[in-house]
């Protein structure tokens, strides 16, 4: 289904043009008009899912297959040197637009780009309570 009011269902089904780079009948691939990088690009499902719990499974395992399609295209054809994916789920995971959306990030020798986490320090027991709390 489509949502009234979402811009990438828009984008997805062709009624805002975009740069697309690839199409299928799931899936429309454009470039991120604020790229982190050369060749920044989203996924985008043409059927509407706010986020990764929502999209069902086969959707899910198939955006995975045009990240790997899609990803050597843009190695291939940009001489990227690597490709980071990422995908936010929630406000609080950084989602801005909330429609379902996989980004494919080139990534070249000093781009100046560092798509990172701080790491954290842990004790064991720590994550031995969380290792519980996941499984149980
Ligand atoms: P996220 O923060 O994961 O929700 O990412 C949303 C991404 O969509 C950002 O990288 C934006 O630059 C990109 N974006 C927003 N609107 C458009 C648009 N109309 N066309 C292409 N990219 C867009
Ligand atoms: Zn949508």
């Amino acid at each position: 289904m489509k949502k009234a009011d979402c811009i990438f269902c828009k984008i997805a089904n062709g009624e805002i043009p975009s740069r697309t780079i690839y199409e299928d009948e799931q899936f429309r691939v454009i470039l991120d008009l604020s790229p982190a990088t050369k060749g920044h690009a989203l996924i985008l499902p043409k059927e509407h899912a706010d986020n990764l719990f929502e999209l069902p499974e086969d959707v899910a395992t198939d955006a995975m297959k045009v990240a790997k399609k899609v990803g050597a295209l843009l190695r291939d054809k940009l001489n990227a040197d690597g490709l980071n994916l990422v995908q936010n789920n929630g406000a609080e995971a950084g989602q801005t637009v909330m429609h379902f959306h996989l980004h494919l990030i080139p990534r070249y020798k000093e781009d100046g780009q560092n798509i990172n986490w701080n790491p954290t320090a842990p004790s064991a027991e720590e994550l031995d309570t969380i290792c519980k709390q996941i499984v149980e």
